[in-house]
């Protein structure tokens, strides 16, 4: 790793990167305007997550799991929270791994994602467990080398192997995270077959605004809209 270049007040969520992925003005929305919409999708992961995050820690023979632990990474400029960290005791043979205040042995960081759905076509899912990988790394000195993401359609767990690739991708999207959120400026939306299942589609409008593609245009249909469900003509 290299020297930190982030102060603790830039740091940024790491569910960002997700919104960042699916369309950057719905990340602009949530993480420059505040705006989070309810919806079907974003009410079910919660719950997942809430399950996720109630225990603590326990352990099962040569696994010890920790839920909830908290994550960051100076050189991402990034903060969150893993499902679940779960720590392999190393084999005799096995020369990685750290130790563990109150445990014998040496153990080797393995990340756990829950997820709703089912593996997506895109790598968002991977990119996301890949911070919390690099976060590890950063924090514990030890090489996170894989993990694994939980679907919770067909429940069952999907191996990601923390390639090149997928760190250089994370690293991409983490900088471009940063670039938006130090813009401070929203884009303009761009209607596509996502914004069906987006969360935010009633304050984004993309179909009203999109055309016009500015600032003003959104906020004058943001501004008519709320001034129709006020009943205010
Ligand atoms: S409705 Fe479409 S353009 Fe608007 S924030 Fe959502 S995905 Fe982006």
């Amino acid at each position: 790793m290299t020297d930190a270049v982030f102060e603790e007040e830039d740091l940024l969520p790491i569910s960002a990167i997700q919104h960042l992925a699916f369309c950057p003005r719905q990340c602009a929305l949530i993480h420059l305007d505040q705006i989070w919409e309810e919806n079907r999708l974003t009410a079910e992961g919660q719950l997942l997550h809430e399950r996720t995050h109630e225990r603590g820690r326990e352990l099962r023979e040569d696994v010890l799991i920790v839920r909830a632990l908290r994550l960051r990474s100076l050189e991402l400029g990034l903060i969150g929270q893993a499902d679940v960290v779960e720590f392999h005791r190393c084999r005799g043979d096995e020369p990685s791994g750290i130790t563990l205040p109150g445990r014998q042995g040496r153990w080797r960081p393995f990340p756990v994602e829950y997820k709703r759905g089912q593996p997506k076509t895109d790598l968002i899912d991977e990119v996301q467990l890949c911070c919390q990988a690099l976060c590890l790394e950063e924090m514990l000195g030890a090489a996170v080398a894989d993990g694994q993401i939980f679907y919770g359609v067909g429940r069952r767990r999907s191996d990601v192997v923390f390639t090149a690739t997928l760190r250089d991708r994370t690293k991409e999207l983490a900088g471009a995270l940063h670039h938006l959120i130090d813009a401070r400026t929203i884009p303009a939306p761009s209607f596509s077959p996502k914004c069906k299942s987006c969360s935010l589609a009633d304050r984004c409008l993309p179909q009203i605004v999109g055309g016009r593609k500015s600032a003003t245009a959104y906020l004058v249909a943001a501004f008519e809209r709320e001034h129709t469900e006020e009943g205010d003509t």
